[in-house]
């Protein structure tokens, strides 16, 4: 069984664009942190699993190719830039009322993952900057960190300020 650690796209691997979404490679700016901790991550043994909620393609700001595409250029340029890529990616492409398992904070994409990978969830972390992404990995029993500049109020088991602050912490713990 491998342990994971799970993390949120938007706001964690790249800028989160406030009260919109990331449509094409051109709006994808990746932030300070994932290329400075992936090598380490895989070097310590974690299978790092991204999963995002996507709902502009349910809203019809852009279609499944174009992210698709978007994930393509971002494991290149992760590749480019660490040597490393993310070893699965999930989505949720559907809107807010569908009712559909995955959109977080259900943990339908983490437990997805766990199935499709073997991963003992109890040994997982979820990374996240929204409390919908510490709700998903709290439903599927992993441990739970949440990245935010404010103290602000939150169920996850820790708070840090970034994904190297939250890779800090882990790796403090094994
Ligand atoms: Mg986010
Ligand atoms: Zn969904």
């Amino acid at each position: 069984m491998k342990r994971a650690l799970f993390l949120d796209r938007d706001g964690v691997i790249n800028r989160r664009i406030v009260g919109g979404y990331v449509r094409s490679w051109e709006e994808f700016e990746l932030l300070p942190g994932i290329t400075e901790t992936l090598p380490a991550m895989h070097a310590a043994g974690w299978f790092t699993v991204l999963v995002t909620n996507q709902r502009g393609i349910a809203l019809g700001q852009m279609s499944e190719r174009d992210l698709l595409e978007i994930h393509e250029r971002m494991q290149q340029e992760l590749r480019r830039q660490c040597g490393h890529e993310l070893d699965a990616i999930y989505y949720c492409p559907h809107e807010k009322g569908d009712a559909c398992g995955c959109r977080k904070p259900q943990p339908g994409m983490l437990l997805d993952a766990a199935r499709d990978n073997e991963i003992n969830l109890s040994a997982s972390w979820m990374i996240g900057d929204s409390e919908s992404d510490i709700e998903a990995g709290r439903g599927a029993g992993c441990g739970t960190i949440r990245i935010a500049d404010a103290d602000e109020p939150t169920a996850a088991d820790h708070h840090v300020r970034s994904l190297l602050e939250a890779w800090s912490l882990i790796a403090g713990f094994v």
